[in-house]
């Protein structure tokens, strides 16, 4: 007799895994199935935000940047300090050994919160119908067995996006996976994409003493961001010795003979250009998940980006089978797949109760963006090309981070905060900033946007003094003209 459960989630990212702790805390028998394997073969829960991606790269850019303010920094502040060295694998150990206690935290929260957990590929087999439940199959090297569950999540995240002439081996051509375990520092380092992977790879990696060239495809740097951002961002990037970024180029060919990788492109002028580096990461955007998912077998619906097809409530279509995460629309985040989780657990609970016309949703509007580069960049909300395109009239309120206090003390003050609001309501409509901790400070925006504040509303609160917020305080005054320290 097959095992059978309330809730079976495929895949422990943070889609599935936070889907699959919420469905328990709301008393639902809930499976989780994932087959990641770690470098040694092992089991490892986290997905590709634990493993590959958000904690290991937030983890490197740290030590990384320790290193590179010491050698650069630290003079200013008065502290000399001789012979800096890098131990880069002591480096990899630290960020590995971070990585392995928030994926075994993992096993211990679904242990805590009695999911049960599966090791294997789960295949969709058969779909829920006549008050037949969904028939699962859950395959690992050592057993398959089918388990029944009354509702399904699908999060099944994504992966890296290939190009076709280029063949990873993650010894001189590098993924994502591969760009966070070199052991030693590349002279001459290749990024090809600028977007937030290339971005923050290839920020480790220049702070670690490499000569950076990150190569982007697209005219525009950082096009999804506010475009004030983007250039001041790109100004400030640019500066920055050891690091050139390319963008409008078109990749012609790339070979490696073990020792050298040998990029053709044409530049943005259309001349032939040739970059000859020791190691290349490839980080050209992620792909949906969907292979080995019995997608076709129970007619779920794939649109032709490889993408799950849902409604606003991760719905579908198919009775009780639900998809969160990278591997449907939207940005791919990991605290975008986590409430996309929240969200369908609290629906499919609402659905065990008898409310079948409750059904949850996240607000796109108020997803916070962070790339992790020095200086930070962060924003909520729309920007000012989307507001334009829209037609809709609103006011602007900028400070810099050059007049903030903290900042001063900090040694950190490129970048700005802008706030745009409604011309008429004064409704908070998008925020966006480039400067130390943006990452943090973007929450008070995300909060005042989600409660619907207007730009007089944070420009009334008091903010604490000497503190990085201050500037989101000034921005939000000079909404109307009255910022007090510039
Ligand atoms: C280098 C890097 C840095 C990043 N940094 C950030 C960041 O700072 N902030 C941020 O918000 N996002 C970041 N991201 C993106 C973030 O990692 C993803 O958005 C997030 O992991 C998506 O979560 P998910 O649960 O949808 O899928 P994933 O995390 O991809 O998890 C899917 C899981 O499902 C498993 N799986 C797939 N198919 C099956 C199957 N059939 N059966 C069983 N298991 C299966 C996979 O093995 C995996 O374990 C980063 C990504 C990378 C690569």
């Amino acid at each position: 007799m097959s095992e059978s459960f309330d809730v079976a989630v495929i895949g422990a990212g943070p889609g599935g895994y936070v889907a699959a702790i919420r469905c328990a805390q709301l008393g639902l028998n809930t499976v989780c199935i994932d087959d990641w394997e770690n470098s040694k073969g092992k089991a490892s829960l986290g997905g590709t935000c634990l493993n590959v991606g958000c904690i290991p790269s937030k983890a490197l850019l740290e030590s990384s940047e320790n290193y590179y303010r010491a050698i650069h920094k630290f003079s200013a502040h008065g502290i000399k300090v001789t012979e800096v060295t890098v131990d880069v694998p002591a480096m990899i150990a630290r960020k590995d050994k971070i990585v392995k206690t928030f994926t075994s935290g993992i096993a211990a929260l679904f242990k805590k919160n009695k999911v049960t957990s599966k090791q294997g590929r789960g295949t969709l087999v058969t779909a829920a119908d006549n008050g037949r439940p969904w028939q699962i199959e859950v395959s690992n090297d050592n057993e398959v067995e089918t388990i029944q569950a009354k509702y399904v999540i699908v999060a099944t995240g994504s992966t890296p996006r290939q190009l076709s002439f280029i063949s990873e081996d993650n010894d001189v051509i590098l993924d994502n996976a591969g760009a966070l375990a070199l052991t030693e520092v590349p002279d001459r380092l290749g990024v090809i994409g600028a977007g937030v992977i290339g971005l923050e790879m290839g920020c480790v990696w220049r702070r670690l003493g490499a000569e950076v060239t990150i190569l982007e495809a697209m005219p525009d740097f950082l096009a999804a961001a506010d475009a004030q951002v983007a250039k001041e961002a790109y100004k400030v990037f640019r500066k920055e010795p050891g690091l050139s970024i390319q963008t409008g180029i078109d990749i012609k060919s790339v070979t490696s003979n073990k020792k050298d990788v040998i990029v053709e492109y044409a530049d943005s002028n259309n001349a032939l250009q040739k970059l000859t580096i020791d190691k290349l990461i490839v980080a050209v955007g992620r792909v949906p998940n969907t292979a080995g998912l019995g997608a076709q077998a129970v007619s779920l619906r794939i649109d032709d980006k490889g993408y799950i097809v849902v409604d606003e409530y991760c719905r579908t279509g198919l009775k009780n089978l639900f998809a969160v995460g990278d591997v449907v629309r939207g940005p791919m985040l990991a605290h975008k797949a986590s409430e996309e989780g929240v969200a369908v657990a609290e629906t499919i609970s609402a659905m065990e109760r008898g409310k079948n016309d409750t059904a949850y949703k996240i607000d796109f509007n108020t997803v916070p963006w962070v790339i992790y580069t020095s200086p930070e960049i962060a924003w909520v909300g729309k920007t000012e090309q989307e507001l334009k395109t829209a037609g809709i009239s609103y006011k602007a309120g900028q400070f810099p981070f050059i007049a903030n206090g903290r900042a001063r003390a900090l040694g950190e003050t490129p970048g700005f905060i802008k706030i745009l609001a409604d011309a008429d309501t004064d409704r908070i409509l998008g925020v966006h900033m480039l400067g130390p901790y943006a990452s943090e400070l973007i929450s008070e925006a995300v909060v005042a946007m989600e409660f619907a504040a207007s730009s007089e509303d944070i420009a009334r609160i008091i903010h604490a003094h000497p503190s990085l917020s201050e500037v989101m305080h000034e921005a939000a005054l000079n909404v109307d003209g009255r910022a007090l320290h510039i």
